[in-house]
């Protein structure tokens, strides 16, 4: 039975207060969870500084092995953990146990990696070799919408490279990070993993922490900026995954069906709050109305509802100030383009919102320009992919993005110009340990993932010896 305690040095302990996590579909109390103050995330970043040079220097093997105990254990309790990621993120029982046993795997991947020394001259007048080593405390710092997968972005990465992790849930969804604190707790060394849970309060003094050495962030574009500006005074190694605006470009030589069905699912997974969800549609003129009709028909069918229930395909929105912000978002739709399915919130309990189609819309409003991060998609009527390529790179984001033709030399040469950190063809959103995942712009900097994104945890050395 899990207890919900905080983890600093070796120790499950009590927040010196509590506060309540809200199951979003019900806005009923799931449980009760610490608190950390002030004073215990300086414990714990504490703990993580004198655990640092011990756990540097273990054999990159032991942290291996490390990482694959976590995976093993993630695995076998994920029964447990993707209940509980449900009951406090609101997502369907099926995406939530997907999202663990993907945590699972990417902690295995991790564990695969390796931080080979690269031998660049070894010639006889010199030798010169690049190494990379670790930097210290790592303060990871996670969001409401993906608890555990984007946990396992950083936490295996981080303690792989051979630092010290001190890691912050977002408030609203504490509970999934702390069991996992609890299950993981002996298989690493007092300190070397130590997870604080606060009111959304105290990331900006682990940012500014002098004895954090790194920032590894993902959340909104306007908390990255305080990360950055926090994180400058020394220098701080930072990586930023923020927000996005991803477009899909569809040529007019698809399937308009098939290709409606593929983003519609990347538009609404968990109710359209992913970084890299397709956030706005530009269709072109000759397919358009038939890209609409069969967004709206999957909408209307959409099974919205509480996420342990059979057969839901989309839970609520995760809090109530986002479903506010969608809320409001979806009022100024209404003015600015024809919503043609959802557009409403059930009457009841719980931050429903049903998935939301907007056509006759256009660049310029709320809906097209921001990042609604919720279940409303617009879609615009485009000319050619010329004409929606430039309008897809007139954003301040660019995470991801999409172009969708029949023709993969088209779309190839559209994709290479369009500026985002990944561009998918004819799919979206599809992400894999093994591939580095990073922003463009207001996006982000630097990239997670893959030995580019497990790079960024490490300082380069090079050592040029004379001989
Ligand atoms: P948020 O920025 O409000 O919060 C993210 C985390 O930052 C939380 O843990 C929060 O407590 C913490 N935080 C709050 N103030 C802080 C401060 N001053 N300094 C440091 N940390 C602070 O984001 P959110 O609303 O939880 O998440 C939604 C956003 O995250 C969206 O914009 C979404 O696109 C983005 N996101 C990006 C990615 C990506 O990989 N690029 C992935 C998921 C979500």
């Amino acid at each position: 039975m899990a207890q919900f305690k905080l983890l600093i040095d070796g120790r499950l302990e009590d927040g010196d207060s509590t506060m309540e996590v809200i199951n979003p579909a019900t806005e009923e109390s799931v449980a009760t969870c610490p608190r950390a103050s002030k004073a215990q995330l300086d414990k714990a970043v504490a703990a993580a500084k004198a655990a640092f040079p011990a756990w540097r220097d273990t054999p990159i093997a032991e942290r291996r092995a490390a990482l694959v105990a976590m995976a093993d254990v993630i695995q076998a309790n994920a029964p447990e953990l993707a209940r509980l990621l449900t009951q406090e993120q609101g997502k369907p029982i099926d995406a939530a146990t997907g999202e663990v046993y993907g945590a699972s795997a990417f902690f295995r991947y991790f564990s695969t990696l390796d931080l080979p020394i690269k031998v660049l001259d070894d010639g006889p007048g010199r030798k010169v070799e690049v190494r990379r080593r670790a930097l210290g405390v790592v303060g990871a710092i996670v969001p409401w919408n993906f608890p555990m997968i984007l946990m396992a972005f950083k936490v295996p990465a981080a303690l792989l490279a051979g630092n010290t992790v001190v890691l912050k849930p977002a408030a609203t969804t504490p509970l999934s990070t702390l069991r996992f604190a609890e299950l993981v707790k002996d298989m690493v060394p007092p300190g070397v993993l130590n997870v604080i849970a606060d009111a959304n309060d105290l990331g900006g003094a682990l940012t500014a922490h002098p004895d954090v050495n790194k920032i590894s962030f993902t959340g909104s574009t306007e908390t990255g900026k305080k990360v950055m500006a926090g994180a400058a005074d020394a220098l701080k190694r930072i990586t930023l995954e923020l927000g996005g605006n991803d477009a899909a470009i569809v040529l007019g030589d698809v399937n308009p069906e098939v290709t409606a069905g593929k983003i519609f699912s990347a538009a609404f997974q968990n109710s359209g709050q992913v970084c890299i969800a397709v956030k706005r549609a530009y269709v072109h003129e000759s397919i358009y109305d038939r890209v609409c009709d069969e967004l709206a028909k999957l909408a209307d069918a959409a099974v919205v509802g509480e996420g342990l229930q059979q057969g839901v395909q989309m839970g609520p929105l995760q809090n109530k100030m986002q479903y506010e912000k969608v809320l409001g978002v979806i009022e100024d739709a209404r003015k600015t383009g024809k919503i043609i399915a959802g557009g409403v919130a059930p009457e009841g309990k719980g931050y429903f919102i049903r998935p939301t189609i907007v056509r006759d819309i256009t660049d310029g409003t709320r809906l097209v320009d921001e990042e609604q991060f919720g279940p409303v998609l617009p879609v615009i009527k485009i000319r050619d992919g010329e004409d929606a390529l430039a309008r897809a790179n007139a954003s301040l984001y660019g995470l991801g993005g999409s172009i969708w033709s029949d023709d993969l030399d088209v779309a190839y040469d559209l994709a290479g110009r369009m500026e985002s950190g990944t561009v998918w063809i004819n799919k979206h959103a599809e992400l894999d340990p093994g591939i580095p995942f990073g922003g463009a712009k207001s996006s982000g900097i630097g990239s997670e993932l893959g030995e580019a994104g497990l790079a960024e945890f490490t300082q380069m050395q090079v050592i040029n010896m004379a001989r």
